[in-house]
C-alpha cells in the first residue's frame, strides 16, 4: 500500500498571537478541501493552546518541536510529552539539528525524548542528518545510520512503526541549498534498508520525510522521489502561500 506523505511545519522560535493566527486562518481555508495528504504544524510552547482551539475541528494535526526525556519533576524549564498531549499534540520533533548543535543533545539523550514522547501516545518526527564536513568526509551514512540505530536500538525497531523520521541534512537547513532529489532520495533508501534490515514489512510503511529549504518550487520534485514520503519545512512553513503549494505538492 502506498504511504500517504505528511507535510508538517516547523515553526522554529517564530510567532506572535496575532500573526499565528492569520496563518492558521489561512491554513485552514486553504487546506479545507484538499485529500490524499497530512498536514501538521509544530509551534513553539506557549501557543499550543492557540493551535489546539483553531486546529481541533480541522485535519490540520498540531505537535511541538522538542519535550523532555523526563515525565515530570524538577526540571526547570522543561515541557513533558504528557502536557504536549494535554493541548492535543499529535506530534513532536525529536533530535532536531539545532537541538543537537546549540544545545548540545547527544543520541542518547535524543532516544530518551523519542521513548518519553511514545509514552504519552505522541508520535515522534525523529530527525536525522550530516553536517557539510561530514558528507564531504564521506560520512553521510555513517551518521545518519549511527543516529537512526541509536533509537531502534533503545526503544526497539517496533517503536519506528509508531514514528516519522525526517532526514534534514544540516547543510540545507535555513540555508537556501537543497539536497538534490538524487542526494535526497539516496539517504532516505539507505535510510529505508537499514530499517529494512531489522523489520521488512515496518520498513515499507515508514513514513520518512526531507527537511531542508523545502519551498513551493522544489516540493514536488522531491515529492515524487519513491521513499520520500513528505516534507518538514522550517522558513517556508511561515508563508501561507508556500505551505499550502507544498502541501498541495504532497497530494499529488
Ligand atoms: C527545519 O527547521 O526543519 C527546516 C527544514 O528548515 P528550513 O526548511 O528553513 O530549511
Amino acid at each position: 500500500m502506498a504511504r500517504r506523505k505528511l507535510v508538517a511545519g516547523n515553526w522554529k522560535m517564530h510567532g506572535t498571537l496575532a500573526e499565528n493566527a492569520a496563518l492558521l486562518d489561512a491554513l485552514v481555508t486553504g487546506l479545507a478541501a484538499l485529500r490524499g495528504v497530512d498536514c501538521a504544524v509544530c509551534a513553539p510552547f506557549p501557543y499550543l493552546p492557540q493551535l489546539q482551539l483553531r486546529l481541533q475541528r480541522t485535519d490540520i494535526a498540531w505537535g511541538a518541536q522538542d519535550v523532555s526525556e523526563h515525565e515530570k519533576g524538577a526540571f526547570t524549564g522543561e515541557v513533558s510529552a504528557s502536557m504536549l498531549k494535554d493541548f492535543g499534540c499529535r506530534y513532536v520533533i525529536v533530535g532536531h539539528s539545532e537541538r543537537r548543535t546549540l544545545h548540545g543533545e547527544d543520541d542518547r539523550t535524543v532516544a530518551a525524548k523519542f521513548i518519553a514522547a511514545q509514552g504519552a501516545g505522541l508520535i515522534p518526527i525523529l530527525c536525522v542528518g550530516e553536517t557539510l564536513e561530514q558528507r564531504e568526509a564521506g560520512a553521510t551514512e555513517g551518521v545518519v545510520s549511527r543516529q537512526l540505530d541509536a533509537v531502534a536500538d533503545a526503544a526497539g525497531v517496533g517503536a519506528l512503526g509508531r514514528a516519522v523520521i525526517a532526514y534534514e541534512p544540516v547543510w540545507a537547513i535555513g540555508t537556501g541549498r537543497t539536497a538534490t532529489t538524487q542526494q535526497a532520495q539516496e539517504v532516505h533508501d539507505l535510510l529505508r534498508r537499514r530499517v529494512a534490515g531489522r523489520d521488512r514489512s515496518l520498513a515499507s510503511e515508514l513514513r520518512i520525510l526531507y527537511g531542508g529549504s523545502v519551498k513551493a518550487a522544489n516540493a514536488g520534485e522531491l515529492f515524487a522521489m519513491p521513499d520520500i514520503d513528505g516534507g518538514l519545512i522550517g522558513g517556508a512553513s511561515l508563508v501561507a502561500g508556500e505551505f499550502l503549494a507544498i502541501c498541495r505538492g504532497g497530494a499529488g
